[in-house]
């Protein structure tokens, strides 16, 4: 959206710094949080810029309309397909002066939203969205209705931004959509994505792919004996469980079962000796009984992630689950989140503390108060006492710290 208002000769301004003409919220609906945050972000950037054209476009837009056309604050609420015409809206609005809604049915839409050349701010770490949308309908999810069925990138169009990128000195690229493993399965060819890795994997000038979350089942024997030809992949895999019970797996209309789960931890383990995987967990999912909270947490201490990313239960409106029985109260959805967050932060310290006095090969970034931080090739965050500008090198580094979020390091002469 950027990028088009600079295309149409509008100055970009920093909301934080300088009183504009024209705000837009690009809000979420993940969470009855991200709704409630979405909702204060607008009321504070009307209040901040009394006399501003005030947008709320993004997926709590797209799911939610009627709720933001009742906000007086509001002048355009607009849906994700129609963030690419943004500007041609504002210019509507100043020519009629009259609310506009404009949120079309996303599950039309068939293609992916190519959105041109994009500049890049990063120097070290590009974000590359390869797919959109998602036909799984877990029971809790909102995003199917947020974001339409999938829908991929052409596989040309993301090489040559990844050329272009590389080019201009970027290292490190991430690869990500909504619903990774579906990428190519609405192409008529048969390709998916192995194919678009492998690719990538031969762009000069890019040393690491990363992979963005992906669902557990894509990785197969299959699917591994060709990614473990790639050199520039990243160990780290983000997959998302959700829950380490069976039944609470079903009620969940996930497609997996624990034990399909664990073996495809193995194989991942087995492939790459040092490989760091990391997840999402939903506790106080409707019906989850103190057992099945249990079972959960065996199965979470038996994978051994090394981090997990908690969320409690919110309920989304127009979702199977958020009419399911037995909602679990706000209290225990604490509890369990508590419990959960000290397993995950235990086995980040016990991982971190195993790398002391190892060394290790790091993507420097941005070097800020006499410290430069960068990742490891499997993603642990290593920090340095330096004044030396390492910028976008990899580095040797010897760790000799542990805390939980990262760990200290010296690097090598
Ligand atoms: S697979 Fe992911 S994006 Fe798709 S419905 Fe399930 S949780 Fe939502």
């Amino acid at each position: 959206m950027i990028q088009k208002f600079q295309e149409n000769g509008y100055n970009i301004v920093d909301i934080d710094k300088e009183i504009s003409d024209i705000c837009i919220v690009n809000t979420c609906t993940v969470t009855n949080i991200a709704d409630r945050k979405s909702r204060q972000s607008l009321r504070k950037v009307k209040e901040k810029n009394k006399n501003a054209i005030i947008v709320a476009t993004g997926c709590y837009a797209q799911s939610y309309k009627e709720e933001l056309e009742k906000m007086k604050e509001i002048d355009l609420v607009l849906g994700n397909e129609e963030k690419k015409d943004i500007v041609n809206h504002i210019e509507e609005f100043l020519r009629l002066n009259k609310k506009i809604i404009c949120v079309k049915d996303i599950s039309k839409q068939k293609e992916f939203d190519e959105l041109g050349e994009i500049s890049y701010t990063e120097k070290t770490r590009a974000v590359i969205k390869v797919q959109d949308g998602c036909n799984q309908f877990c029971s809790y999810c909102i995003i199917p209705y947020a974001r339409g069925r999938i829908r991929s990138r052409n596989i040309e169009n993301v090489i040559n931004e990844i050329k272009r990128i590389a080019q201009n000195g970027i290292k490190e690229v991430v690869i990500t959509g909504i619903h990774l493993a579906s990428y190519g399965k609405d192409f008529e060819q048969n390709i998916g994505l192995i194919d678009l890795l492998e690719k990538i994997n031969e762009i000069d000038g890019i040393l690491r792919i990363r992979l963005g979350s992906l669902e557990p089942q894509i990785i197969t024997e299959e699917f591994m004996q060709r990614l473990i030809k790639l050199n520039k992949i990243c160990h780290s895999f983000h997959l998302s469980l959700q829950s380490g019970c069976d039944e609470t797996l079903k009620r969940m209309n996930r497609k997996y079962t624990t034990s399909e789960f664990a073996e495809i931890a193995n194989i991942l383990r087995k492939y790459y000796k040092d490989v760091i995987l990391t997840t999402d967990i939903i506790v106080g999912f409707p019906g989850e009984t103190e057992e099945e909270f249990k079972e959960t947490y065996d199965f979470l201490e038996k994978i051994k992630f090394y981090k997990m990313h908690i969320f409690p239960y919110s309920p989304r409106k127009g979702t199977i689950a958020a009419k399911m029985p037995n909602q679990i109260s706000g209290d225990i959805k604490s509890k369990r989140s508590k419990t959960l967050i000290e397993l995950s932060d235990k086995n980040q310290k016990d991982y971190n503390e195993k790398l002391l006095e190892k060394n290790v090969k790091v993507l420097f970034e941005e070097p800020k108060n006499g410290y430069i931080k960068g990742h490891t090739s499997n993603f642990i965050l290593v920090k340095c006492k330096t004044n030396q500008n390492f910028e976008n090198q990899i580095k040797s580094v010897k760790i000799i710290g542990a805390e939980i979020e990262d760990v200290i390091g010296e690097v090598n002469s």
